[in-house]
């Protein structure tokens, strides 16, 4: 049997990689070893039973008690906080779901890595704030990584077997997120919940209004260089307000192999759990007579900065995908705690890059997580002032 864990079980990815898990058999068909969660317990623990997982973590140490208390008579694990998180992800397995939010999910990521297996990987932020730790982690464990991104899945599938020298470059769409068609003079008064509200898919709140932001496009351009080995000006972005098409692979010949499907992560997150193979998926079929027409535009610099951020971050090299990933972490807390506005967020990602940056430049790449998070709580403490 198959050994699987799922680092971030209770939120939207994971419970979409529990609902396929459940219906593959459960724990009839999967050894589940690790299952972690957050502040939400009762569903942590009632999907620890029902897989009958061999340890649960919350990340929280005030919650061990109450995890405790829900497995009691269960002979499952209870544990808390970030060693025990860590020590759980590096438990034997053979397929692992990285779906923990934010730079949170760096430290169980290289964890889960430093076991072998695959990591199916859904945390963008690792990829932004530390591509290359993520990379030669890997390396040295011989583990693969694969990508649980819609747009990333796609790119990674449009491949194939491709010889990356025969690509020419990489497009991946975006819905445009709640604000696509808003003037642009009513931005600076967007409130939180109409920020979290998106066109076409359902999601956690935070990457919901990083939609909106475009944050969560500018993170997969960063994304899309870090897990292909594409140079920076191959990586294209377009809006598409259908969300069926994902990505588009254009080769030196000029031919373009784009993928579609219906709006559903379960695609991204099966495809990654039955890798090498193929299974059927409980996602919609794609029905392009009812859908009638798919629309395409370029996307607006002005309305949406975070995508120029994003290249400079590139361009820059070194620790800013560390410091660019921060700030927009703590940029985002502001506006969910309505301590800013919704167009504040991009000005103060950017006056914390050039702040960091004037202080001593973003030098090499990080060499270790330590690094890491050292840049990353500097960045969130220069963008909190
Ligand atoms: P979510 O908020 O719904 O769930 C997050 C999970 O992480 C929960 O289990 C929560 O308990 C846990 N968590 C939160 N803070 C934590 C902390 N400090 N330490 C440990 N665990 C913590 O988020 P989501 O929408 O499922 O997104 C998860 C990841 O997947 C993100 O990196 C996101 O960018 C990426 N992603 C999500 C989608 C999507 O459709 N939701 C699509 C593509 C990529
Ligand atoms: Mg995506």
């Amino acid at each position: 049997m198959r050994r699987i864990s799922i680092l971030g079980a209770t939120g939207s990815i994971g419970g979409n990689g529990v609902d396929l898990i459940r219906r593959a058999g459960g724990a009839e068909a999967y050894r589940v070893v690790a299952l972690t969660g957050g502040r939400n317990i009762s569903l942590l623990a009632q999907t620890a039973r029902e897989l009958r997982a061999e340890i649960a973590v919350t990340a929280y140490p005030d919650l061990l008690e109450d995890l405790t208390t829900a497995l009691t008579g269960s002979g499952i694990e209870a544990a808390a906080g970030t060693r025990a998180l860590v020590e759980a992800a590096q438990r034997p397995a053979d397929w692992v779901l990285s779906a923990i939010v934010g730079a949170a999910g760096l430290e169980p990521g290289l964890a889960a890595l430093s076991q072998g297996g695959i990591l199916a990987l859904a945390n963008k932020e690792s990829l932004v704030c530390a591509g290359p730790l993520i990379r030669q982690a890997a390396h040295c464990s011989r583990a693969t990584v694969l990508p649980v991104d819609s747009e990333h899945s796609a790119v990674f599938q449009a491949l194939g077997q491709e010889n990356i020298e025969n690509v020419k470059d990489v497009t991946i769409t975006a819905s445009g997120g709640a604000f696509r068609d808003w003037p642009l003079d009513r931005l600076a008064t967007a409130t939180v919940a109409e920020a979290s509200t998106h066109p076409n898919w359902a999601m956690g709140q935070r990457i919901t209004i990083d939609s909106a932001s475009m944050f969560n496009k500018a993170m997969e351009v960063i994304e899309a260089k870090e897990l292909f080995g594409l140079r920076a000006d191959q990586i294209r972005v377009l809006v598409h307000p259908e969300s069926i098409v994902h990505a588009m692979v254009s080769h030196v010949d000029g031919g373009t192999i784009a993928h579609m499907g219906a709006p559903d992560m379960r695609h991204a997150i099966g495809f990654a759990l039955n890798w090498p193979h193929r299974a059927p998926l409980p996602v919609a079929p794609l029905d392009l007579a009812a859908i009638g027409s798919l629309t395409f535009r370029a996307p607006d610099e002005g309305r949406w900065p975070a995508l120029r951020l994003a290249r400079g971050v590139m361009a820059a090299g070194g620790m800013a995908g560390a410091v660019f990933n921060a700030a927009k972490e703590q940029a985002l807390d502001d506006f969910i705690a309505q301590r800013i506005g919704f167009t504040d967020m991009a000005p103060r990602v950017e006056m914390t890059l050039e702040a960091l940056s004037a202080q001593s430049g973003f030098g090499d790449d990080p060499a270790d997580l330590e690094t890491v998070l050292h840049w990353d709580g500097q960045a969130r403490r220069k963008a909190a002032a």
